[in-house]
């Protein structure tokens, strides 16, 4: 059984050497247990969070720990009466090539009605964060204007084209040329280049009226520029701060908290951070039934960025907290 194991915790960008590639012998699943081949693995940013710590809303990995992620897999054995050699589930097996893991967790999958791979992003946690953050927090009316960033990732894409099946204006805000002409194909209303200069002002031209719903996912830069921005009873889902990841100090400049604290104030803005896992029991089922009828008639399109085999997983890794990902982050592993 191939792993990739956290060697070490990362300063910054994570490098090579704080991951060890090792092989162990496969072994069988005990009582209730079964045996997964892992076909797909997830990358999600929240992994660099459990890499380092720091303290979270979940404990992080110990040095020596298979790194953690959501997989694709295939029942290879079973312990269990629900599941049987050949089913493929949704799974946690995390970055290697075989997994033992209790049958009461594993989601089964119909490869017959969507690509497997989309219960890792669009019909998956990615896809219901943006569901539940969106439609739970931001509850956008229609006409309202709303606007996200990583706007072609799994989430904001999600974010964008559910605000407008609900009638609201859609602002998406992702880097480089590549993601803004993606952003205009998944319906955008406007489409705009973080890395491009003076996004402040062309974020203040796209959005002529304010911004009724930020659907915070990077901070930083982008943060800097929606908040001036924001209407009156704004509502602002936090839901990632992508640009912080690797950070490893506090940028330069003066404190600007008693500012963000004057329009929380002036504005009667609603900031709310979540985690996805809270809507689960409220929102989990309507997502699945919106989501498979969006996507099966087209009104939620998706994109993946699926690279071969677990070796390239440390590497993808970091293109995804980088931005060089284009969509969902996948390594088809098997
Ligand atoms: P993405 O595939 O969108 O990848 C993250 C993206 O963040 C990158 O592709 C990049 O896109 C963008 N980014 C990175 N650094 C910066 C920067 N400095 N400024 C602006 N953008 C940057 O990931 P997901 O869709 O999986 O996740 C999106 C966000 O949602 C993340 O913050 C993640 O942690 C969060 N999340 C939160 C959950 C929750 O329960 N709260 C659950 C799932 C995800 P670009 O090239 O467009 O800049």
């Amino acid at each position: 059984n191939h792993r990739i194991r956290l060697a070490a915790r990362p300063h910054g960008e994570p490098g090579r050497d704080d991951f060890q590639h090792d092989a162990v012998e496969i072994r069988s699943p005990g009582p209730g247990d079964v045996l997964l081949r892992t076909r797909y693995l997830s990358l999600d940013p929240y992994v660099r969070g459990r890499m380092s710590d720091a303290p979270s809303y979940a404990a992080p990995m110990e040095v020596g720990d298979v790194i953690v992620g959501g997989t694709v897999s295939e029942i290879v054995e079973s312990s269990d009466d629900g599941f049987a050699p050949g089913d493929v589930v949704l799974s946690y097996g995390g970055w290697q090539e075989y997994s033992i893991e209790p049958a009461a967790g594993l989601r089964r999958l119909d490869p017959g009605s969507a690509p497997v791979t989309t219960a890792l992003g669009v019909l998956g946690m990615p896809g219901f964060t943006a569901y539940a953050g969106l439609l739970g927090i931001g509850r956008p009316q229609p006409g309202e204007t709303v606007a996200v960033a990583a706007a072609t990732g799994p989430v904001g894409s999600a974010v964008g084209q559910i605000a407008r099946i609900h009638g609201a204006r859609a602002i998406g805000i992702a880097g480089g040329e590549q993601k803004v002409a993606r952003m205009r194909e998944l319906g955008f209303d406007e489409a705009l280049d973080h890395r491009a200069p003076a996004l402040p002002d062309r974020l203040a031209q796209a959005a002529p009226d304010g911004i009724d719903v930020y659907f915070e996912n990077v901070g930083g830069a982008v943060w800097d520029a929606v908040l001036p921005q924001l209407n009156e009873f704004a509502r602002v889902p936090v839901c990632g701060l992508a640009a912080n990841y690797n950070a490893t100090e506090l940028p330069e400049g003066p404190d600007r908290s008693g500012q963000l604290m004057g329009a929380v104030l002036t504005k009667s803005l609603t900031l709310r951070g979540f985690i996805q896992r809270e809507f689960v029991e409220p929102m989990f089922e309507d997502f699945l039934r919106d989501m498979t009828d969006w996507v099966a008639d087209g009104r939620v399109q998706y994109t993946e960025d699926i690279s071969e085999g677990l070796d390239d997983a440390p590497d993808a890794f970091v293109r995804l907290l980088r931005g060089e990902n284009f969509g969902k982050a996948i390594v088809q592993v098997s």
